[in-house]
């Protein structure tokens, strides 16, 4: 499928919409009374630090909605205004955060179910509404409710967009794509869409792997069974290696992404030499500017003396678990969970390991005085962390 050219003509329908519907302020206002917290505030502006009692509240510099997440959030409040009457569709979830995704509910705005991977959209009928969310939707998801006459509301994140228009030049090029993330990320999913040929690799040990095949070749079968869920259909490692470009899921780790993007560079360059280069490797910087920052501000906290860090956040958010993989590797005790429900006592608090399996830890809340490192992601509502930061003020009284 020329999928420029079908982008191209659903930009133009009447049926689609991917700026908002003139009630910004509104929203706005409902927006900040739902999601905004006071408190949070007032600890930005006294330099992220905040003492109370025999605890030190020490917030990351830059954590919590980014401005690709609070867009999205804004327009399905203004497309619930805007289609008063009519039903209302997201495609999975709207952002990663349970609270954002439950205030639309209550908005009755449907979620389209998934079932083994796979999006229910038999629910949807013609004249329906459906949000596509802000890590995008498929190319081909796009193609099915647009030949349902469903009206689109599209808040995929800018930056998302420009990794798309970055996999369709090396498509142009006759590039690989190498995309750096997790092959089942709805937005890798999207992404894999619009590219042509390509292989999603999610670290960089899988990325070793391809360098060495690159260079030295290797076992097919063993690679095909590696790389069987991430690459495109009649992917070959011998033909489809010799020109790559790379490309990134928007909230892996930054500089793992530009390891990777360094790796293949380094490769191609011995394989086919330094004036050859760029016949044969193609890299754009595609890293969004919000997970960089919440990264980097993270790399900054976890160097200082802090007794714990909690790291709060949706448990499919991918950026928030590259945030607690930062505390992790510093050996800092961390707990990565979604709501403050997660606490259940002093004693007591259910969390995310980085395995995705769900743990409760006794004992976790130290006694005496204590630094609590705090940051969220890039979907977490600052309401959410401020209910946090209160509980364990309450737990420590
Ligand atoms: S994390 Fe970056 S790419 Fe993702 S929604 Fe936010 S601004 Fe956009």
């Amino acid at each position: 499928m020329d999928t420029k050219a079908f982008k191209r003509s659903l930009q133009h329908s009447e049926n689609y919409h991917r700026k908002g519907f003139g009630h910004q302020a509104e929203v706005a206002t409902q927006l900040h009374s739902e999601y905004q917290s006071n408190l949070i505030q007032q600890i930005r502006d006294n330099n992220y630090i905040l003492q109370q009692g025999d605890v030190t509240i020490r917030l990351a510099e830059a954590f919590g909605f980014c401005w690709g997440v609070e867009r999205a959030v804004a327009m399905a409040y203004e497309t619930r205004k805007h289609f008063p009457t009519e039903r209302l569709w997201i495609t999975n979830e709207i952002i990663h955060n349970p609270s954002v995704n439950r205030r639309l509910r209550e908005m009755e705005v449907g979620f389209i179910t998934v079932e083994a991977g796979n999006k229910d959209f038999s629910v949807v009928e013609s004249g329906d509404v459906v949000i596509l969310p802000a890590f995008g939707a498929s190319v081909q998801e796009m193609q099915l409710l647009n030949e349902k006459n469903c009206k689109i509301v599209d808040t995929t994140c800018p930056w998302v967009s420009k990794v798309w228009n970055t996999v369709e030049k090396h498509k142009k090029g006759d590039y690989t794509s190498i995309i750096h993330g997790k092959y089942n990320h709805e937005e890798t999913i999207a992404t894999s869409s619009f590219a042509g040929i390509y292989l999603i690799v999610l670290n960089m040990q899988q990325a070793e792997y391809v360098a060495d095949y690159i260079l030295n070749g290797g076992n097919r079968e063993e690679f095909m069974t590696k790389f069987s869920k991430g690459c495109s259909a009649g992917f070959d490692p011998d033909k489809d290696l010799s020109r790559v470009g790379i490309a990134n899921q928007t909230t892996m780790l930054k500089g793992e992404t530009e390891q990777i993007g360094k790796l293949f560079e380094r490769t191609m360059m011995k394989k086919y030499g330094p004036q050859e280069l760029n016949q044969h490797f193609q890299s754009f910087n595609t890293i969004c500017d919000a997970t960089q920052e919440r990264q980097d501000a993270m790399f900054g906290l976890v160097e200082e003396k802090l007794d714990l860090m909690m790291v709060i956040g949706g448990f499919n958010s991918s950026n928030t678990t590259h945030l607690q993989e930062i505390a992790v590797d510093k050996e800092i005790p961390s707990y990565h969970i979604d709501c403050v429900e997660r606490i259940k006592s002093v004693t007591s608090i259910e969390h995310r390991l980085l395995n995705g399996n769900l743990e409760i830890t006794e004992n976790w809340l130290p006694q005496g005085k204590i630094v609590v490192g705090i940051t969220s992601g890039a979907s977490t509502p600052d309401k959410v962390v401020e209910d946090v930061i209160e509980k364990i003020f309450a737990l420590k009284l």
